[in-house]
């Protein structure tokens, strides 16, 4: 079975409508002489007020390549739930994705299981697809609960779902003590992750989609790291946070993972 990788760029809290300009003329530029039909699927997660000059600056330059996504939703469709934004909202902004529970949503603004599963369902409904992060924390993994509290997170998150809509999901495995950090999770230990992973989205949806759902590690990707990622049997890309703030590192990235599309 043949996964289209993708690198997904989590901007974070970071760029304004500027910068977020300048940083996608910096990304075409880096694009430019690369032969795009060997490069995996190219996410970026701008913030909600760059998001508009983003669809815009990627439709000028041609850049449909370039896939968008957001950091966050919320799973009502309209109302008195001041500072949200709704999916139907995000629609018009032509988003593939949208990414949800990540860790800094959980462990900040405490975003639950419950409302992870709510917000999946409200982005399939509307017609883009969720990025659904987990991963442990450092104490989790000294515990020895890793693969069960992941195993549960999945299981929350993928309530009530289609085993086909499942098969077009992406999840991010991101362990915790991994992200912002510089510590990158061994590969092998994040292969092994993400195969019991994609072995309980079998148990919970079956064959078919176990084989489809692209399953991404996260957790200080760089360009130095993701040819050793992307040989892992089970890693189909990469969810990068800091890597992705400058687009000579995003790109190396990119291409890091293109062997992987060739294949
Ligand atoms: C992230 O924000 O999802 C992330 C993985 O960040 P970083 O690459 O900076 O660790």
């Amino acid at each position: 079975m043949s996964r289209k990788p993708i690198i997904a760029g989590n901007w974070k809290m970071h760029n304004n409508c500027n910068q977020t300009v300048e940083l996608i003329e910096g990304l075409k530029n880096e694009l430019k002489s690369k032969d795009m039909s060997n490069l995996p699927e190219v996410v970026i997660a701008p913030v909600f007020t760059s998001l508009y000059v983003a669809r815009e600056e990627l439709d000028k330059c041609g850049c449909q390549k370039i896939k968008l996504a957001a950091q966050n939703c919320y799973y009502e469709p309209k109302g008195a739930f001041t500072g949200e934004i709704s999916l139907d909202m995000l629609k018009d902004f032509n988003l593939t994705y949208v990414i949800i529970g990540h860790s800094e949503r959980r462990q900040y603004f405490g975003e639950t299981d419950e409302m992870i599963n709510k917000k999946a369902h409200a982005i399939l409904e509307n017609g883009m697809l969720p990025i659904i992060c987990c991963g442990e924390t450092l104490e989790q993994r000294e515990q020895g609960v890793t693969d069960s509290h992941i195993q549960n997170q999945i299981t929350k998150a993928l309530e009530g779902i289609s085993n086909e809509d499942c098969a077009k999901c992406i999840i991010a495995y991101e362990p915790i003590w991994a992200i912002g950090t510089g510590k990158t999770c061994d590969s092998n230990e994040a292969n092994r992750v993400i195969k019991m992973i994609r072995n309980t989205v079998k148990a919970l949806k079956g064959e078919m989609a176990a084989n489809s759902i692209r399953i991404l590690y996260g957790g200080s990707v760089k360009p130095e790291t993701i040819e050793e990622q992307m040989a892992q049997s089970d890693i189909d890309g990469a969810l990068v946070g800091g890597a992705s703030l400058k687009a000579e590192s995003f790109v190396k990235i990119v291409e890091g993972a293109s062997s992987k599309v060739m294949a």
